[in-house]
C-alpha cells in the first residue's frame, strides 16, 4: 500500500515537473523566433544602409571627380576621431544643455537631468 503511495506521489511530482518544462520550453521557443525576427530585420536595415550608401558613394564619385582612395583617407580620418583604429565611428562628443546648464552626451535625445530638448550640432547627432 506505502508503495502505490509513493509510486502516485512520484508519478503526480514527475508531471507537475513536465508541465514545467513545456512551459519553459514553450517560453524559449517564443524568444528564440522574437532574437530571429530582431536579426532579420537588423539584417534587412543593415542591406538598405548598404545600398544607400553605396549610392550616395556612386553618385558622389560620378559627378564630383573623387577617386576611391579620397573615400578612403575619410573613412580613415573618421575612424580615427576616437584615437582607435577599430572600423567603427564614435561620437562621445558632449554638450551644454540649454536648459540646465550640465553637460549631456550629444547623441542625447534629451537632457536626463531636466528633459529639455537638446539641440543637435550635426545632422547625424542622436542617430
Ligand atoms: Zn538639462
Amino acid at each position: 500500500m506505502l508503495d502505490l503511495i509513493q509510486s502516485l506521489y512520484h508519478s503526480r511530482e514527475l508531471n507537475k515537473h513536465k508541465r514545467v518544462q513545456r512551459e519553459k520550453d514553450k517560453y524559449q521557443d517564443v524568444k528564440a523566433v522574437d532574437l530571429l525576427s530582431r536579426i532579420n530585420e537588423l539584417e534587412q536595415r543593415h542591406e538598405q544602409l548598404k545600398l544607400t550608401t553605396l549610392a550616395l558613394w556612386s553618385l558622389l564619385r560620378d559627378h564630383s571627380g573623387l577617386l576611391e582612395s579620397d573615400l578612403k583617407k575619410y573613412v580613415e580620418k573618421l575612424d580615427l576621431l576616437d584615437g582607435h583604429r577599430d572600423g567603427k565611428y564614435s561620437d562621445n562628443e558632449t554638450l551644454e544643455c540649454n536648459g540646465c546648464g550640465r553637460k549631456i552626451l550629444s547623441k542625447s535625445l534629451s537632457c536626463p537631468y531636466c528633459g529639455g530638448r537638446v539641440n543637435r550640432k550635426n545632422a547625424f547627432s542622436g542617430i
